[in-house]
């Protein structure tokens, strides 16, 4: 048999750029053994896929088109179940494919309705998704590496060691395997969407219809902007108007500032941009999200006024992490408006009350220091609402995800601070 014609996922594992931990490059070994798991494949892939199977172009079309509505529209991770399918070719298919799903190592509820979902991957690496229902919307909030290699001083996430990047699949099966667990796959016929063969019709075809999953935060483990190819083609798939079809303006992608890529991020994807932004000056920001000594307060601000799709109907969200007497003053506040208004940004700011972890080296505002922060920032016309916290029982809020996998020793964590700072300074 002929092998497929992409690489294997180790292969798809990209460096990252200024990385300086050791990231595991082996190889990740196959869901399904030998089989090739479809899911994070594009059309092209899938289609390329059955071809090399022994399809011939225009059967691999056909039933590439007909799988992938299976996948992302109606969630059937059997090929048995793809009733339009020829019975025969089932069995062919199943010998040779799998659509995989996570391992879910650990779910837990919140008191507050959060849900948090421990997953493994198929090399054992654990990483962790957040689902946040509210009265009007459910937000996914969905992880890209496993670790991160940025340290932010607050974040509990920093204190792992980048272990690697997930892959494409990887990110599009937190997203399936949230639609499985909140069982909202559609149930009635199966109807192709009129333009399904329009893969750039941002729109989608999605409908809230009453479903608890509306909204998709890439805010969970790791900077998406460090794992750029891997994070698009996922969120390509998410937004294909065929299948999970979530518009990009109900997606929201976080960075905490890796300037070089942002303006690909808005033409290549395109969806919402936020920016983790935390601090006013260059040496508290430095000090707390350390990537700030390789892109500086100036280059992230000029960035986002040059995002493009950012206007006054789509700011850009500024997340600012509530730190007591680091960040929170007055003086913050009126800077923080008068950057916004130097750099004529479209923006809005997010205030996050600091989410503790144990042995974090630093204490969340008050609830008055928080709400005289945002007043200050509302009088200047700029929208500051304060993040409630949600799902801290369970260690589901902001900052808190860290799996349990690469928990270092102390003496570990402050050489690997020190190894990042170096290698940022
Ligand atoms: N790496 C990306 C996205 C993931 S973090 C980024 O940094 O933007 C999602 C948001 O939670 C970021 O704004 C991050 O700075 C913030 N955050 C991290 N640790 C936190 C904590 N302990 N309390 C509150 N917010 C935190
Ligand atoms: Fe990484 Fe974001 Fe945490 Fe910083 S805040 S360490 S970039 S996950």
């Amino acid at each position: 048999m002929r092998k497929p014609p992409f690489l294997p996922i180790c292969a798809r594992i990209m460096q990252i750029p200024g990385h300086i931990d050791p990231v595991i490059t082996g190889t990740v070994p196959l869901r399904g053994g030998n089989r090739v798991d479809l899911v994070g494949l594009t059309r092209e892939g899938i289609r390329g896929a059955l071809e090399e199977a022994g399809l011939d172009a225009k059967a691999a079309k056909l039933r590439g088109k007909q799988i992938w509505h299976w996948i992302y529209h109606r969630g059937v991770t059997e090929f048995d179940a793809m009733t339009d399918i020829a019975k025969a070719m089932r069995p062919w298919l199943t010998e040779r494919f799998i659509v995989g799903r996570p391992t879910v190592r650990e779910a837990q509820v919140s008191n507050d309705g959060t849900r948090k979902w421990l997953l493994a991957a198929a090399d054992g690496q654990e990483y962790e998704m957040v689902f946040i229902p509210d009265a009007d919307r459910g937000t996914l909030c969905v992880s890209s590496q496993v670790g991160c290699t940025l340290n932010c001083r607050f974040c509990h996430t920093g204190t792992m060691r980048l272990v690697r990047n997930l892959t494409a699949g990887e990110i599009v099966g937190q997203v399936l395997l949230a639609r499985d667990a909140l069982g909202e796959w559609p149930k009635g016929t199966m109807a192709s969407a009129p333009d399904a063969d329009d893969e750039d019709d941002d729109a989608g075809h999605y409908t809230a219809d009453g479903r608890m999953l509306t909204n998709i935060v890439m805010m969970g483990m790791g900077e998406p902007l460090y794992n750029f190819d891997e994070v698009k083609g996922a969120l390509k798939i998410v937004m294909d108007g065929d299948g999970l079809a979530l518009s990009k303006r109900r997606i929201t992608l976080s960075t905490s500032g890796v300037v070089p890529m942002m303006a690909r991020a808005g033409e290549e994807i395109g969806v919402n941009l936020a920016v983790s932004l935390h601090a006013v000056n260059k040496e508290v920001r430095d000090e707390i999200v350390p990537l700030n000594r390789k892109y500086g307060i100036e280059d992230l601000l000029a960035a986002c006024a040059a995002y493009p799709g950012a206007n006054n109907a789509r700011r850009i969200t500024f997340e600012y992490v509530m730190l007591k007497d680091k960040n929170d003053s007055d003086a913050d506040a009126r800077e923080l408006v008068r950057l916004i208004k130097q750099y004529k940004l479209p923006a809005k700011v997010n205030l996050i009350p600091f989410n503790p972890w144990p042995g974090a080296p630093y204490e969340c505002s008050s609830p008055e220091r928080v709400r005289a922060f945002s007043n200050l920032i509302f009088e200047a016309g700029i929208s500051a609402p304060i993040r409630t916290p949600r799902g801290r029982d369970i260690m589901a809020a902001c900052g808190q995800l860290k799996s349990a996998a690469t928990r270092p020793t102390r003496a570990e964590l402050d050489r690997i601070a020190a190894e990042k700072q170096a290698a940022l300074g």
